[in-house]
């Protein structure tokens, strides 16, 4: 099902109290989420039960973890599988985040992998995408995206293709305060929905939430989620400010 969806970011930010008082905060006031509506927060692994005991008596708020490993268990140092997430009931994880690509290396085959290793143990992937300045200059991005989204999740049969979440993120608008324009975010959005039509159906495509993410912000939030494929968005910076994000929910 196609939902609008407000995702927070916290990166590696915040302590754990830093994280429950921003919890507080944030729902001090009441949020108007449903079904197709949703909000979601992917925050540091050892934060996740916290998350999980703030967001309990919230309805259509959802915890999410940041990253996951391709492998179910095993002698891996330090990593944390699909499969741990399930256990403990995380229903969603981000997959590829820029930041993952480019400073853990991350290619489109083993994220290929993670995404199996999400929709295997129930969880739904955020699957990110996006292009890098030099990439938007030289009027490649379409490719480029086009290249992600094909190489890590055009294995996918139908089925498990309706359930992944795609997040567009320019990596040039990713902290740096630039935000696409909202019709530059509908173009490639646009177009990804369009490869998805071509490999699958127009009606599977129809059914896929497309967030966009890069500087998302109170200003410009409305603006970004009138477009008819932008279904949401991926929020780092604004997330860790409860006015700003319950502003960001209140725009979907
Ligand atoms: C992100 O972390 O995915 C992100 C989009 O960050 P920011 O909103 O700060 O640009």
């Amino acid at each position: 099902m196609r939902k609008k969806i407000a995702a927070a970011n916290w990166k590696m930010n915040l302590t754990l109290t830093e994280g429950k008082e921003l919890f507080t905060a944030l729902f001090a006031e009441k949020h108007e989420t449903a079904e197709d509506k949703i909000a979601v927060f992917a925050v540091p692994f050892p934060y996740l039960p916290m998350a999980q005991e703030m967001l309990a008596d919230k309805k259509f708020a959802y915890v999410a973890a940041q990253n996951l490993y391709t492998k179910d268990s095993g002698a891996y140092t330090g990593e944390v599988s699909a499969a741990m997430l399930a256990s403990m009931e995380i229903p969603y994880a981000l997959v590829g985040h820029s930041e993952r690509r480019e400073y853990f290396h991350e290619n489109e085959a083993m994220l290929a992998e993670k995404v199996d290793a999400c929709l295997k143990n129930n969880i739904i992937p955020i699957f990110c995408c996006g292009e890098p300045k030099e990439i938007r200059e030289g009027n490649t991005h379409n490719d480029y995206v086009e290249k992600q989204v094909a190489g890590s999740l055009f294995h996918l049969s139908a089925d498990e293709m309706k359930k992944v979440v795609i997040a567009y993120e320019p990596i040039w608008a990713i902290g740096t305060g630039l935000t696409a324009s909202s019709d530059q975010a509908q173009e490639m959005h646009k177009h990804i929905r369009s490869i998805i039509a071509a490999k699958y159906d127009e009606a599977l495509a129809d059914d896929i939430s497309i967030l966009y993410g890069g500087s998302v912000k109170p200003n410009n939030a409305e603006e970004l989620f009138s477009k008819p494929d932008v279904d949401g968005g991926l929020v780092g910076g604004a997330s860790l400010v409860a006015a700003d994000f319950a502003a960001i929910i209140r725009s979907l």
